[in-house]
């Protein structure tokens, strides 16, 4: 086609302004999480509390007693602003942060047993999304790994037929994003922890997710506390604290002083340390846990999780007449119960009801295919994206994580033709 030359100009020019402007703009933007997966890893897992934003805000740009005692005038822990605070809510007895979960496996691997077997179960060898994987982070920690009983059943006498003078621990690690059922048998944290008190070696359960209070008391699936953890016996817990903490990312590790110390004194724990934005979040996180009535209100993971389905067809109704006008034409918008999941591998049975926008593109028959991923593509490209899931043919929008209704809707006009 022919170009006039002012119409050419100006095309020229808007491509250039656009070019210059995505020079200076961040690649790292908000989305709109309507996958139905609340703590999505991809999507950077749990939103944090304004408590927490402002802590970090703080942190940030001032200076601060990080690792600086104010009594004495001298060098500080920085895992001393924390300690406290998790120790009376997990009753361990020292705490100490790292990276994130990961991070706090390896390194309690690499402290305890360096040259050492680790004593597993071969129904525990879990792989977690983005190459976490038992075996392999045993051989980063220079660790042997030692598989004991079945992918279905491994009992007591298990362990105890391994344990030899190489070993270095006993290891739990919770199937978070799993479940073996039928004819199975895994051995109890207690029967665990008495095994390793009887023979000298620390039991290290990793518990993944790791929540902080009983999530049933939100309607939510029983998910093992930290608590009840320490309380059966563990020497050592390993948690994340962006998964059902609802926090920053970051890895804890609470239990016995003595081993804590240890893990400390490790070299990889200075690689692997969290910085003061992280630990001003995560205090300001676990400081709403010191008030535990008014949790649902203030952690906005919780607030997500525990969503009554009314609140979301409240969503579903603000939001249906637009959204099937913009598409008018294109496709069949209606609003359908679906079900959304917690995610970040936490408790991947147990789903959860909710409401979604369900959207059908009206294409001929063999192009329904092409007509959704083009229809789903131009919601991505919205200024602030818009992440659902397909399935059976369908574009899913779950609301149950929409709380900014007029911000969704004020950028539908944008969407593509
Ligand atoms: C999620 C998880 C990890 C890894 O935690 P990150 O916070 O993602 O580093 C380790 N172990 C288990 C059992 C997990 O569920």
């Amino acid at each position: 086609m022919w170009v006039s030359e002012p119409d050419f100009l100006e095309e020229f020019c808007q491509q250039v302004a656009k070019a210059i402007e995505a020079q200076f703009s961040s690649t790292l933007i908000p989305v709109f999480n309507l996958t139905g997966t609340v703590i999505h890893t991809n999507l950077g897992r749990s939103s944090l509390p304004a408590e927490a934003v402002d802590s970090m805000v703080t942190a940030a740009t001032h200076a601060t007693n990080l690792e600086y005692d104010l009594l004495s005038g001298k060098r500080g822990d920085r895992d001393s602003h924390l300690e406290r605070a998790i120790c009376e809510m997990t009753g361990a007895e020292a705490a100490t942060v790292v990276n994130n979960n990961a991070a706090a496996v390896l390194l309690v691997l690499n402290t305890l047993a360096l040259n050492k077997e680790v004593i597993i179960s071969r129904g525990e060898l879990v792989e977690i999304g983005g190459a976490f994987r038992i075996p392999d982070v045993m051989e980063s920690a220079y660790c042997t790994l030692r598989e004991i009983g079945t992918t279905n059943r491994t009992h007591l006498k298990d362990y105890a037929a391994a344990i030899n003078s190489d070993t270095g621990l006993l290891m739990k690690v919770h199937t978070s994003n799993y479940e073996i059922r039928g004819f199975t048998n895994s051995v109890s944290e207690s029967d665990l922890s008495e095994l390793s008190k009887e023979k000298g070696i620390p039991f290290v359960s990793d518990l993944g997710s790791g929540s902080l209070v009983d999530l049933r008391q939100f309607n939510l699936p029983y998910e093992p506390t930290v608590k009840d953890t320490i309380d059966m016996g563990a020497d050592l817990v390993t948690f994340s604290g962006d998964k059902l903490l609802g926090g920053p990312q970051a890895g804890i590790i609470v239990g016995k002083r003595e081993l804590i110390e240890k893990v400390k004194n490790n070299p990889l724990k200075r690689a692997l340390r969290v910085d003061k934005i992280t630990l001003a979040a995560l205090l300001a996180v676990i400081n709403i846990y010191k008030d535990p009535d008014r949790l649902e209100s203030r952690l906005p993971m919780l607030a997500d999780l525990a969503r009554p389905v009314a609140g979301i067809e409240e969503v579903a109704a603000k939001v249906i007449a637009a959204v099937s006008e913009r598409l008018a034409g294109r496709a069949l918008v209606t609003v359908q119960a679906c079900k959304s999941q917690i995610g970040s591998g936490a408790l991947p049975l147990d789903l959860m009801e909710s409401r979604g926008l369900c959207i059908t593109p009206l294409a001929e028959k063999g192009k329904t295919d092409d007509a959704l991923q083009r229809l789903s593509l131009a919601f991505r490209a919205l200024p602030k994206p818009v992440i659902g899931r397909i399935s059976d043919g369908r574009l899913l929008f779950d609301l149950r994580c929409l709380r900014d209704v007029d911000g969704f809707l004020g950028q539908l006009d944008s969407l593509a033709g």
